[in-house]
């Protein structure tokens, strides 16, 4: 598969091009945030911001999602009968995602789809998107996706990587899934030599600029008891207000609540995202709650995501190293710190 170049604003009009294939969505400036948004949203696309505030794990994974519906009417004959509601898989590409939400998903994919379960919404519409992703030539300060096993320019989970090169965008194929969606979008020239060499020159330079380096290589090794037990989850813990940004801005996270709403006779299943750093998130029906405590709330992401994950699927942690919560985090807590000082306890 070669490479294509395209001239920003010739990418940008095919890419509206491919609307009745596919649903496409794009970065689009929000305030003094980037989202994702449909491409013809009616706000213009940006692919220079660096990324944005939530990520796009909504887009697989809805922040609310009807699962089940029934009818509350007795005189219906199918009433309190419990339904599969309606749902929408249509095609859906997700052009500028960053490699580390790109990874994200993948990291996601194991609690989704596995030999055990696999729920079938999370999996229907992951399929049914293409990940078109957009290198990032300027990485945050708080990125340390090449600690985790990804990078700026990672192609792990994606189905084909941009480079801006300045005017134009080199369009790199990775999977007969992305493939299908750039010969959708046609147009675009086999790329030259020099434009390739510069592509691979961003992808360096970006790379060298990465500062954070976590440690996770002993993770592992750890006693899980003696990482629960450690003294510091309370110094850790200390300036947490419970907010649960971390959790919902995190594109690796996945707790979900299932609620019954009613409205007049027709009633909904609910699977809403939900968070573990709220007390409520494990209260149980007869009044006990095992992690009542805030230490316990804060100490369960961070041994979830450090060392439950890294135990049970043996394959690196549950974080592609996007920086969100170090960067949103009102009282500065950060995850990066938090591994190092896990990977270095010796109990
Ligand atoms: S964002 Fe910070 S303060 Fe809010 S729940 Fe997460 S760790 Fe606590
Ligand atoms: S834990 Fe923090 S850095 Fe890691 S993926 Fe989630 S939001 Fe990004």
């Amino acid at each position: 598969m070669t490479d294509k170049i395209f001239t920003k604003d010739e990418w940008l009009e095919r890419l509206g091009g491919v609307k009745g294939d596919y649903k496409v969505f794009v970065p689009v400036k929000d305030g003094d945030f980037h989202m994702f948004a449909p491409i013809d949203s009616g706000k213009k696309p940006d692919f220079s911001y660096q990324n944005t505030r939530l990520s796009p794990k909504g887009l697989v994974y809805p922040q609310s999602e009807r699962i089940f519906e029934y009818s509350l009417d007795k005189q219906d004959e199918d009433a309190f009968i419990v339904k599969e509601a309606p749902k929408d898989y249509a095609p859906q590409a997700v052009v500028g995602i960053r490699p580390c939400d790109a990874q994200a998903f993948q990291i996601v994919k194991i609690n989704f789809d596995n030999k055990e379960f696999r729920d079938p919404w999370w999996v229907q519409r992951f399929e049914s998107s293409v990940l078109i992703g957009l290198g990032c030539n300027e990485p945050c300060d708080t990125c340390f996706c090449n600690s985790v096993g990804g990078g700026p320019f990672s192609e792990k989970g994606l189905d084909a990587l941009l480079f801006d090169l300045g005017d134009a965008f080199l369009v790199r194929v990775i999977t007969e899934k992305g493939q299908a969606f750039v010969d959708k979008v046609g147009g675009g020239a086999e790329a030259a030599q020099d434009a390739v060499d510069k592509a691979k020159r961003l992808a360096l330079e970006a790379e060298g600029r990465m500062t954070s380096k976590v440690p996770t290589d002993k993770l592992k090794d750890k006693v899980v008891l003696d990482l629960f037990n450690a003294p510091f989850w309370d110094e850790v813990a200390f300036a947490c207000i419970n907010c649960g940004t971390c959790t919902y801005l995190c594109p690796t996270c996945w707790c979900f609540d299932i609620q019954d709403e009613a409205y007049g006779k027709q009633g909904d299943r609910l699977r809403n995202w939900d968070s573990c750093m709220y007390p409520l998130f494990t209260l149980h029906g007869s009044g006990h709650n095992p992690r009542d405590k805030k230490f316990q709330r804060v100490r369960q992401r961070f041994m979830h995501k450090l060392k439950y994950y890294v135990d049970k699927y043996g394959d690196g942690v549950q974080c592609s190293g996007c920086g969100r919560c170090v960067r949103y985090c009102p009282v500065n807590i950060d995850i990066r710190k938090v591994c190092a000082r896990m990977n270095a306890y010796e109990g």
